[in-house]
């Protein structure tokens, strides 16, 4: 059943799937298998879409993901045209390497949109899923930078250290992710159970903790290198009644799919953008749990 739209102040997140394929083939990726058939996949479209969420929110975040952002600079830079400064821009990339692409070439990138990129999160996860780049790239690009790292299954936690000693020499903040697939009501709060959390305060200062009704982030210090925990929900849609008896379908994420198709969840539920037009605004309701962030 469909409700009227809330979404924070500002607007939900915007998630735009690049049109190309990264070389890699993580085990917990969920968006592999759509890049198998690109029939149908268009820039155009994509940039037609971005239009739209820019009219519709103009403050909004977007997040730049795949496939891989990086496979095809051109395209990706005539998507970030289209997106003014009033936006906050992150990009989830490997930053890859290839004929017609060398570490200069993406430096160079990051310098020419600077005062668009908020950040670059580069995937490197414990066990080696993806083809890397070197590490120094990440601390030479022109603007800030931070490793996402999904730590899946039963993940060597006796690497932790060396990994974060790999980081802590740029001083290039890390987020953990837990496996989101995994993540449910239940357990994304919960300490007792949690595979990840032991492991982190054994080697890093725990500082604080904040989160939403769809995420948090558990936060650590390991020897001055900012550390992240973080947990999603595996859907971006909240239904929740108001204290006026009010039900409303709550959007944190908004998805630009590889065809242009809007979506208002992970899986195939459309944007009704004409109901997003009209949508209700609520304060943004992640905060400071504990500690002081
Ligand atoms: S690099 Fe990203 S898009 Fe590519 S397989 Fe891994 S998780 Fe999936």
């Amino acid at each position: 059943m469909s409700h009227p739209y809330k979404t924070r102040e500002g607007g939900a997140t915007v998630t735009v799937f690049a049109p190309y394929d990264c070389g890699n083939h993580c085990p917990f990726c969920i968006n592999k298998g759509e890049y198998a058939d690109t029939t149908g996949f268009s820039e155009e479209a994509i940039r037609a879409s971005i239009r739209t969420m820019d009219e519709i929110t103009p403050r909004c975040d977007f997040v730049f993901t795949g496939g891989e952002p990086f496979s095809k600079r051109d395209s990706l830079q005539r998507m970030l045209d289209l997106i003014p400064t009033t936006h906050r821009v992150f990009i989830n990339t490997t930053l890859p390497l290839f004929d017609g692409q060398t570490e200069q070439d993406i430096i160079d990138f990051t310098e020419r949109n600077k005062d668009k990129i908020t950040c670059i999160n580069v995937s490197r996860h414990l066990v080696k899923y993806v083809e890397e780049s070197p590490d120094h790239l990440l601390a030479d690009l022109s603007v800030p930078t931070r490793v996402n790292c999904v730590l899946y299954k039963n993940y060597p936690k006796e690497q932790l250290p060396d990994y974060l000693e790999r980081w802590t020499r740029y001083g290039i903040p890390v987020q953990f992710r837990f496996d989101y697939t995994a993540t449910t009501p239940e357990n994304l709060y919960d300490r007792e159970s949690d595979p990840i959390l032991p492991a982190l305060n054994e080697i890093a200062e725990y500082k604080g903790l904040d989160g939403c009704r769809m995420r948090c982030g558990f936060h650590f210090d390991y020897q001055g290198l900012e550390l992240t925990y973080h947990k999603t929900l595996p859907y971006s849609t909240i239904v929740e009644t108001d204290e006026n008896g009010v039900t409303y379908d709550i959007l944190y994420d908004i998805i630009i799919k590889q065809n242009g198709e809007i979506r208002s969840d992970w899986d195939e539920t459309k944007l009704d953008v004409e109901k997003y037009r009209r949508v209700t605004f609520e304060p943004y309701d992640l905060k400071v749990l504990e500690g002081e962030l």
